[in-house]
């Protein structure tokens, strides 16, 4: 780590716009997490213990266990299941007996049946903590608007929040988001949302996400199956919903960048299905503490990249450049793509172009003078252990960063009459 994040020198109006560069985190390192999982706590196949040991054992530094409309507290029991059926079978208990040990697992009998007590994070603090793991607590907030899920992950909450709902899509989102930004001041702590899956049952287009205010990060990679990542013959793929949302929210709300998270959403932790599994897609985080607050502040300060493999040493934009560093595996080569949106002539031409491309290990990109944003993403030759689709190879993402003709745009924006 050889500087921390810096952003390209910019206007005045274009630095209201642009995040702050991340401050205190020279040395910082970085830390790998995920921000979406299931557990028992709601529709997931495992015991919270069962899912957090699997990222502990695979070099995991946080985690957020992020359970629809429930945070892990409280008293829940759920029942045991003689048959395979279950979600928790009498194997999973014993299972988690030889694990954890003798008194670990708490059981009542329920008439005909047993259950057992779940874990609550608290309980899951005490065990797993004390190894430098670290959990964040969070809940996928998990609204609809008529057919549209709109599913949306609060980061270090510390109490949950029911779905909002709202008259249209983009007020449910809104609503929501608000509920977490509300919640964050009212507890003086960082809170992070991120609009989740934008392509699950079709429920979001481009526009929608382009429309949130306040926040934002959304996933460009979600590890569930059912989440059309790469979109199909109705459905724009994540990573062109990414490019259409930041050059309207660029050129015409005046609402600044977004970032792109990957996350597993995970429910399938026995390795007997594998439509969402642990593993998939990660962030990392780079910050100089391993801390629930630390951890969000970097994130909103763009200190982070996205991954399903491969590795950065650095990245960051100066002097008009954004740049990066590829940690090299042996025997396996890198592609970069630096993409964007140029603006010409006083509107947006056509989003999220391929600017360049560098087989480099540092790669960089010049800015020439029209982008509205920059950012890149590195593509491995080497293929996905476990895929969210056949044929995925390992790719990380990069922020965009704010380009020279974001101050010209937004200042055009300015000028034009209110509707
Ligand atoms: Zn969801
Ligand atoms: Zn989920």
């Amino acid at each position: 780590m050889t500087s921390h994040r810096q952003y390209i020198a910019c206007s005045a109006l274009l630095c209201l716009l642009a995040v702050s560069p991340p401050q205190g985190n020279t040395g910082g390192q970085w830390w790998k997490g995920n921000t979406h999982t299931h557990t028992l706590w709601s529709d997931g196949n495992a015991a919270p213990e069962h899912v957090a040991d699997w990222y502990v054992k695979h070099a995991y530094d946080f985690l957020v266990l992020s359970d629809h409309n429930v945070l892990s507290q409280g008293e829940r029991w759920v029942p045991v299941s003689e048959s395979e059926g279950g979600s928790l079978r009498a194997a999973d208990v014993e299972d988690l007996e030889a694990r954890f040990g003798p008194g670990w697992v708490v059981e009542r009998s329920d008439g005909d049946g047993r259950e057992m007590k779940l874990k609550t994070l608290h309980e899951l603090r005490a065990k797993f903590e004390r190894d430098g793991f670290l959990f964040i607590q969070g809940e996928e907030i998990t609204d609809r608007y008529e057919q549209h899920e709109i599913h949306f992950n609060g980061l270090n909450l510390g109490t949950v929040i029911p779905p909002q709902g709202g008259d249209s899509i983009v007020e449910t989102i809104q609503r929501n988001i608000d509920a977490v930004i509300a919640q964050g001041k009212r507890l003086n702590r960082p809170v992070l949302g991120h609009l989740n899956h934008p392509n699950y049952q079709r429920s979001l287009r481009p526009e929608h996400v382009a429309a949130i205010k306040g926040e934002r990060f959304f996933e460009v990679y979600n590890g569930h199956r059912s989440t059309r990542g790469h979109g199909d013959l109705m459905t724009a793929a994540t990573e062109q919903i990414w490019d259409v949302a930041l050059t309207i929210r660029l050129a015409e709300h005046k609402l600044g960048l977004l970032y792109g998270l990957a996350t597993d959403d995970a429910h399938n932790h026995h390795g007997n299905v594998d439509v969402s599994v642990p593993g998939r897609g990660w962030v990392w985080v780079r910050s100089d503490r391993l801390a629930p607050d630390a951890i969000i502040e970097a994130m909103r300060a763009g200190d982070f990249y996205s991954s399903t493999g491969v590795r950065l040493a650095d990245f960051g934009a100066d002097d008009g450049r954004l740049w990066l560093q590829i940690v090299p595996q042996p025997g396996v080569s890198y592609t970069t793509e630096f993409i964007g949106t140029r603006y010409v002539d006083g509107s947006p031409a056509t989003s999220g172009q391929l600017l360049a491309i560098s087989q480099d290990l540092r790669p960089s990109y010049r800015m020439t003078g029209d982008e509205l944003y920059v950012r890149a993403r590195v593509i491995s030759s080497r293929l996905h252990p476990d895929p969210f689709a056949a044929g995925d190879l390992e790719t990380a993402w990069v922020q965009p960063v704010l380009g020279p003709a974001a101050g010209r745009s937004m200042a055009l924006a300015r000028k034009k009459p209110l509707p």
